[in-house]
């Protein structure tokens, strides 16, 4: 199935992000053609996850850390963003790796997150040096083998990998649907012993481009940061209505 996930990144509070959370159910008359995720800040988890609640709408978190209890100053353990109601958890977003020095921990977040229920939607990409040098599919072979080792494809079924080109995040440009296919089929050809894997594109998808990615048969759905930030653009994005 279709799977839509908005993050919301450091963007809005509690109040905020139900406001958005009212708006989009406003406007998201089920069924909906997908499921649809929202991820707001953490702080806003347990709020949100009230309000979305016997809603079409999924809770989802930017974050998890890989333990679930003990002197962790400040980390969020799985189990207590289960509680909150989340079902997918984001990890290994490009600006983890590059602000926070994440990487070499992402498989045991990814393992943690399965063992609390929540589904990992596994952020994978290239810099643009690295698509210039032509090594777009080594880097993100490596970030995929590196996140998930020691992870048996039985224990990953129905993990979401967005493919998100880090020099299309946030800055309008998108990867050509062609090269979105082709590194989506180079993941799933990867993972193909993974059952009910859902690959995602990401990066600067907007109501008036979501098509050109949804419509690939190796695309199953779209990780959207800036256009989920307010209720309107989100759902014409959400049912793929290019005209406000
Ligand atoms: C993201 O945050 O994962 C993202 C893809 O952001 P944007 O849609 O703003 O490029």
């Amino acid at each position: 199935m279709e799977l839509i996930a908005g993050n919301w990144k450091m963007h809005h509070g509690g109040r905020d992000s139900l406001q958005l959370v009212e708006g989009l159910l406003e406007r998201l008359i089920a069924p909906l053609p997908g499921e649809v995720v929202v991820c707001p800040p953490a702080t806003a988890l347990f709020m949100v996850g009230d309000r979305v609640q016997d809603t079409p709408l999924q809770l989802g978190c930017q974050n998890l850390f890989y333990e679930n209890g003990g002197a962790f100053t400040g980390e969020i353990a799985p189990i207590f963003a289960r509680e909150a109601g989340v079902r997918y958890a984001i990890i290994g977003h490009s600006e983890r790796r590059a602000l926070f020095g994440e990487g070499p921990e992402i498989y045991r977040k990814v393992q943690a997150a399965i063992e609390a229920g929540i589904t990992p939607i596994l952020c994978v990409g290239e810099q643009l040096e690295e698509r210039e040098d032509g090594r777009a599919w080594p880097v993100v072979l490596e970030q995929l083998q590196e996140s998930l080792q020691g992870l048996p494809p039985e224990k990953l079924a129905g993990l979401a990998v967005a493919y998100e080109p880090v020099w299309a995040i946030g800055t309008g440009q998108t990867a050509s649907p062609e090269d979105a296919r082709y590194m989506a089929a180079r993941i799933r050809e990867e993972l193909k012993a993974v059952s009910g894997l859902r690959i995602l594109y990401g990066g600067s998808v907007k109501p008036d481009n979501v098509d050109g990615f949804m419509e690939l048969e190796e695309i199953d759905g779209a990780l959207v940061g800036g256009a989920s930030l307010k209720a309107e653009t989100f759902a014409r994005l959400i049912y793929r209505e290019k005209k406000g």
